[in-house]
């Protein structure tokens, strides 16, 4: 089936009992045994499982084209689930741009534990020159959080798995619409579900699907019922309804966004805009080849600094100033105060999170807030 088809069905169960046509939320935290002891119903207690949060899995696992996904209570405890489910010693490779909250809790969290290297990971050269005997996973994060460079999926799993080594890839700025790393070769998709899949600024959540079900997931599965990072059942129920409209959203995302960095592209204030949908990307080529839509996520460099970067965020009055992205309202932010002293992002650059007002008003908005 064709994935607008599966946003709106593979999650979504009637009810037997009710005949409810929306699956209802389940929020007991316990299921009766049977006389033989057994669980009739497959769920036994909710840290273990829960109708709502299966129903999330599935739906999540059948969009990525992969065979089994795993839902947790926000983004970085997705990513740190896959991090606890390496052997002690494993040498992990990221992106020097990988998402920064994910970069500190490596930095953080797990030093002394795992080995990381940091590195332009689209550099082929460099990226062989740090492979070691211990190196067990490569993560990757296109487009990038906030430069919107592109990595070659197939380029990455390819080496990868001359030397069997992992690749975990953070879909989270493309979302499935877009982009399906499963099929480019990755071994498992990252998403934080509080932007595109919530959709509606609302909710905490992270995911991981896998394409394949082995011993290394099966250890991922176990990080999420005995560590207990789990989202709600509330949480999933929303999850799985804001779903059905996701790939309806993605494409008004995307024409907004296409629209506005061609507008921005054209303005005598701005020095650059960071799209992959402009052919003016470095990447629009690569970008073309492995992504079905490009996403709606702009960067862009105003001349005058960061004086005139704060200026702008200061005076627009339709877009949010905020972080975060995906919601249905546009939020703009002057990216490197936001990442903190070490931030390696120019400061002259605003991102934006192109949301679903009409184009006209947020490419009036801007122009107001450049004049
Ligand atoms: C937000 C985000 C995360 C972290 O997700 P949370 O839900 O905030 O924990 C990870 N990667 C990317 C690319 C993100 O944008």
């Amino acid at each position: 089936m064709k994935i607008e088809t599966i946003a709106i069905h593979a999650g979504n169960h009637t009810d037997s009992s009710t005949k409810a046509v929306i699956q209802p939320i389940v929020m007991s935290t316990t299921f009766e045994r049977d006389i033989d002891g057994g669980y009739a119903s497959g769920y036994s207690y909710s840290r273990a499982n829960n109708p709502n949060r299966s129903a999330l899995e599935n739906v999540l696992a059948k969009l990525e084209n992969g065979v089994d996904a795993v839902a947790f209570s926000s983004g970085n405890a997705a990513g740190m689930a896959v991090f606890q489910s390496l052997s002690p010693g494993t040498h992990i490779i990221a992106p020097d741009d990988m998402y920064h909250g994910l970069r500190n809790q490596l930095k953080n969290l797990f030093k002394g534990i795992l080995e990381f290297d940091f590195i332009d990971i689209n550099n082929t050269g460099v990226l062989k020159a740090h492979i070691k005997s211990n190196t067990g996973l490569i993560w990757i994060e296109t487009p990038s959080n906030p430069l919107l460079k592109i990595t070659e999926i197939r380029k990455i799993t390819t080496i990868a798995a001359q030397k069997n080594i992992k690749v975990v890839c953070d879909n989270t700025f493309a979302s499935p619409i877009c982009q399906q790393p499963l099929a480019l070769g990755a071994d498992i998709v990252m998403h934080s579900s509080t932007k595109y899949f919530g959709g509606h600024s609302d909710l905490t959540g992270g995911v991981l699907v896998t394409g394949n079900d082995n011993d290394w997931w099966q250890k991922i599965r176990q990080v999420q019922s005995m560590g207990g990072a789990i989202p709600s059942p509330t949480d999933c129920y929303y999850l799985t309804r804001s779903i059905k409209t996701l790939p309806y959203r993605m494409r008004g995302h995307m024409h907004n966004a296409q629209l506005l960095a061609e507008y921005l592209e054209k303005h005598p204030t701005v020095e650059k805009v960071l799209y992959p949908g402009l052919p003016s990307h470095p990447q629009h080529q690569a970008a073309s080849e492995q992504m079905t839509g490009f996403g709606a996520m702009i960067s862009f460099c105003v001349k005058g600094g960061a004086e005139k970067a704060r200026d702008v965020t200061n005076k627009v009055k339709v877009f949010t100033r905020a972080t975060s992205l995906g919601g249905v309202e546009s939020l703009i932010e002057h990216r490197a105060s936001v990442e903190g002293p070490d931030t390696t992002t120019p400061q002259n650059l605003i991102r934006v999170s192109v949301g679903l007002e009409h184009i006209d008003d947020l490419i009036a908005d801007i122009q107001a807030a450049l004049a």
